[in-house]
């Protein structure tokens, strides 16, 4: 975990700038067919923070879509470069999924966990000691990682 307090970042033009407050939550690793659309890559690394310590600066757009496993996924991007910044779940709005890419002068966190191998690139080798699910994280380990950082 960075010491960087706040973590700072922006979107790739600069209109889109924010500060994270507060300690991550967890940081994973995504698989899944859609974040490679998203990221444009293999996987997308995506943050766990509470949306009271993410701080943006400057205009983001909208666009909602249904997530593989059936929750609704606000995503919020720079409307200029196109650049998500993170994604939101309207029935959960107290977490932001942040995208770690945007970051610039804080290390990313060690992934907690990678989720959705089953789709990953069959050239994506997954460090051992990390734990990956064929889906998403099952809610059982979701709950842990909750109690652990509660
Ligand atoms: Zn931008
Ligand atoms: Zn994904």
């Amino acid at each position: 975990m960075s010491d960087d307090q706040p973590m700072k970042g922006s979107c790739q033009c600069g209109g889109v700038t924010y500060e994270i407050t507060g300690k991550p939550l967890a940081m994973f690793v995504c698989h899944c067919t859609q974040c490679q659309k998203l990221s444009a890559s293999a996987y997308s690394t995506t943050m766990l923070v509470k949306l009271s310590d993410l701080h943006v600066t400057g205009e983001m757009k909208t666009w909602e879509r249904m997530s593989d496993s059936g929750r609704r996924n606000v995503a919020y991007f720079c409307p200029d470069c196109g650049n998500r910044i993170y994604h939101l779940d309207p029935e959960a709005p107290a977490f932001a999924r942040f995208k770690a890419g945007t970051l610039d002068n804080a290390k990313m966190p060690v992934p907690d966990a990678h989720l959705w191998v089953n789709s990953k690139q069959p050239w994506d080798e997954i460090p051992e000691g990390i734990p990956s699910y064929p889906g998403n994280l099952p809610p059982e380990e979701a709950k842990k990682l909750f109690s652990r950082n509660s």
